[in-house]
């Protein structure tokens, strides 16, 4: 299948979800490019694509070095400090904010704040990267010390289950946990946004009101 091809099926999918929920919040979706080429990447922005999500340092220099300027830049994955001086300057987002030296690192070596989301740990998983539920306004308290870090909002990924009222679940605690930070009005965590769904739970997170969903797999494909 094509990106085209696949990106109507996933509007489609999108405007289904919505339609079957009290929800007109539209998610944004990122071409998550971590497992194809250029080329595919480039199809995607030709398809009409403008967010663009990668994991690893090298494949975000590369695509954001051969897409054209106004693509929108995710670094999704975890980024480790010694490695921030060198893209730091080059992201649009970060989505995975999930320590406080990783938050120290960023303030020293950007020259303009940084869009970040915290990346939580809803679920709980001992696998997974992010800050625990009950942390988090801990955290982003802790963050108002960092000129150049800006809170966007909320990112999480979904427990490995099939159980799909559990990564409801989960969705559901990531948006009242957003809706809580943003109500504490903060200057520099405005946390209007969510960052949650991949191919396989995109559907549960635009019910439960993500504004930016990482699909990878469903829309580009994965090159073994
Ligand atoms: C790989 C990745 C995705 C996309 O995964 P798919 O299942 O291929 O859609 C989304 N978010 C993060 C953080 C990832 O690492």
């Amino acid at each position: 299948m094509n990106v085209k091809q696949n990106l109507e099926e996933i509007n489609n999918n999108i405007n289904k979800s919505l339609e079957s929920v009290e929800n007109d919040t539209r998610p944004n979706v990122i071409a998550v490019t971590k497992y194809v080429t250029i080329e595919r990447a480039k199809e995607a922005y030709d398809a009409g694509i403008r967010n663009f999500g990668e994991n690893r340092l090298e494949g975000f220099k590369a695509k954001k070095e051969a897409l054209p300027d106004d693509a929108i830049m995710h670094f999704i994955g975890t980024l480790q400090s010694r490695k921030v001086k060198e893209v730091v300057d080059d992201i649009d987002y970060l989505h995975a904010l999930d320590r406080k030296s990783l938050a120290k690192e960023i303030n020293k070596r950007a020259t303009r704040p940084v869009n970040c989301f915290v990346q939580i740990n809803v679920s709980g998983e001992e696998s997974k990267h992010g800050i625990a539920l009950n942390d988090v306004n801990d955290f982003i308290e802790m963050l108002s010390q960092y000129e150049n870090i800006r809170v966007v909002g909320l990112m999480t990924m979904a427990p490995f289950t099939e159980d799909e009222a559990q990564i409801r679940q989960v969705f559901k605690q990531l948006r009242e946990k957003r809706d809580e930070i943003n109500k504490l009005n903060l200057e520099y965590a405005p946390c209007t946004e969510l960052s949650m769904g991949m191919s396989n739970d995109y559907e549960i997170a635009t019910e439960e009101g993500a504004t930016y969903v990482r699909i990878g797999t469903k829309l580009v494909g994965k090159e073994e």
